[in-house]
């Protein structure tokens, strides 16, 4: 018993009819019929999403507007010259070709074409399997990505130059100070004086490492590369981001404080994009702090329920204004006379790529909390 007879057993004709028709539009593949004269009798969803057209602007017209030239201008001579011939460079055998949209834009696809008799009527079945390297245009689109990214951050710490060029001035100072001590205890003399200039140096050793550490993070954080994603430790990636964000924030009386669960798991995330949603929420922040007669940062993270971990950012600014509310996390939504109204947009999009979410709440005591959540996943050795 062949297949056919098993669906028309049990089937009904209406029902064979639906069947037909949900087969033809759910194919993923596109689906075209034509009569001999090349006239478009059936033309698929899948048909519809790849060119553009409906099946109103296409049934009954030539195939050949789905192609660009020359071969649109040819079509009709394959045709007939396969009727004359029985020679088949398509049919039955199938190709790579060139297609065209409705909008003029032409794609690589596969096209088989099956050939029979309906009704009498010689009839030509088209299979096409759209080649555009979806791979490709992925991997463009994560390209564009990650530069938009780092122009971003470029532009952050762009901003942050004249606190981080503070924040580097003063253990250098502090190594000129030993440095100078150091000599002036040499030139002393004295049995102490070695004693004395040995913990100088060490002095002056560990404040060229906080130098370094400093001069470390930033190149790291602005350094172009690609998205990766590893198990991390959300509380050491926030202090980090603690380190860049909230550089001379101290200096303006800024009290910082961080609030940070010990029994996190590891985060499977891209380290540098996380801390550049922090940085940004940490910068709004303190920005909203200028005018505040109370400047407070609460930095929490906190692990709310098993399956996810929470990083949240708390003010005692202003809170969020009013009329910024709804458009809040929408591109060019900004109060700020020199602000892009980008940074919450690409938080989001940051936090979202990680199967996250973020938002924003009032605070009771006033001034706003930005709070995002990432899922925890198990990390396996492999
Ligand atoms: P930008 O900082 O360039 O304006 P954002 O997307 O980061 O862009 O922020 C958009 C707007 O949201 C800000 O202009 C500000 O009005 C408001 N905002 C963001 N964070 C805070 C905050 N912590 N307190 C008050 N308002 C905020």
């Amino acid at each position: 018993m062949s297949s056919q007879d098993l669906v028309a057993g049990s089937l009904s004709r209406a029902d064979h009819e639906v069947l037909f028709h949900t087969v033809i539009n759910t194919a993923v593949d596109g689906i075209i019929v034509i009569d001999e004269a090349g006239g478009m009798l059936l033309f698929n969803r899948a048909a519809e999403i790849l060119f553009g057209y409906t099946p109103e602007e296409v049934l009954g017209r030539n195939i050949s507007m789905l192609m660009p030239e020359p071969y649109r201008l040819h079509h009709n001579g394959y045709i007939q010259r396969y009727m004359a011939t029985g020679e088949k460079r398509i049919i039955g055998i199938g190709r790579e070709v060139t297609a065209q949209r409705k909008d003029g834009s032409t794609f690589p696809m596969y096209l088989s074409v099956g050939e029979d008799h309906v009704g009498g009527v010689r009839v030509f079945l088209g299979i096409l399997h759209d080649l555009t390297d979806r791979t490709s245009r992925e991997r463009d689109f994560q390209e564009l990505q990650n530069e938009l990214l780092h122009a971003l951050r470029l532009t952050a710490m762009g901003q942050l130059t004249s606190a981080l060029a503070h924040e580097l001035n003063q253990p250098l100072t502090a190594v000129m100070n030993y440095l100078n001590a150091a000599r002036r205890t040499l030139d002393g003399g004295g049995e102490q004086a070695i004693g004395r200039v040995r913990e100088f140096m060490d002095k002056a050793v560990s404040q060229t490492q906080r130098a370094g550490q400093i001069i470390r993070r930033l190149r790291n954080f602005i350094e172009k590369r690609d998205s990766d994603r590893l198990p991390e430790d959300l509380n050491s990636c926030v202090e980090e981001a603690i380190a860049l964000g909230l550089v001379g924030a101290t200096d303006r009386d800024v009290k910082i404080t961080t609030e940070l669960a010990d029994d996190l798991p590891p985060v499977v995330i891209d380290r540098i994009q996380l801390q550049q949603v922090m940085i940004n929420l940490m910068r709004n922040a303190f920005e909203a702090l200028e005018n505040a007669d109370v400047r407070q940062i609460v930095i929490r993270t906190q692990r709310p329920a098993p399956d996810f971990v929470q990083v949240s950012v708390a003010d005692s600014g202003p809170g969020i204004p009013p009329e910024i509310m709804p458009n809040l996390f929408i591109p060019f939504s900004t109060t700020k006379s020199k602000g892009l109204g980008m940074g919450l947009t690409i938080c989001k999009a940051i936090v979202e790529a990680h199967n996250g979410r973020i938002w924003v709440a009032a605070r009771r005591e006033g001034g706003a909390e930005f709070a995002f959540r990432l899922p925890v996943v198990e990390v396996t050795e492999a």
